[in-house]
């Protein structure tokens, strides 16, 4: 089984690369490895259109966040605050993820 490797993760601040919401910042709410989607944290909002149900008898409108793909997104480095690839290399035996600007230690991963 082959999965995508997402760069960002779940609780990671990120920007926006392109689209409408470019240069927005919001935290990964979810991540979707195997489609290679994030969903940020207000941004790229849709609309939907929702049938009339018992709690809107008149039917509304729904705005929740779309997924988007990873790619279009850049983690923002915790630690110098800026956007920056992630690299990846192992410290005392454990994975890591590193920023690319800094070179400061992100978090591990598994
Ligand atoms: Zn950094």
């Amino acid at each position: 089984m082959s999965l995508v490797k997402l760069n960002v993760k779940k609780g990671d601040t990120v920007v926006v690369l392109s689209g409408k919401d470019k240069g927005k910042q919001g935290k990964v709410v979810t991540a979707m490895p195997k489609k290679g989607k994030v969903i940020v944290e207000g941004v790229n909002k849709v609309k939907r259109h929702t049938k009339p149900n018992v709690k809107a008898p008149q039917g509304g409108i729904l705005v929740k966040e779309a997924p988007l793909h990873a790619c279009k997104v850049m983690l923002v480095c915790p630690a110098c605050n800026k956007p920056t690839r992630v690299g990846h290399k192992e410290v005392n035996g454990k994975n890591v993820r590193v920023c690319k600007k800094c070179g400061e230690v992100i978090d591990e991963t598994k």
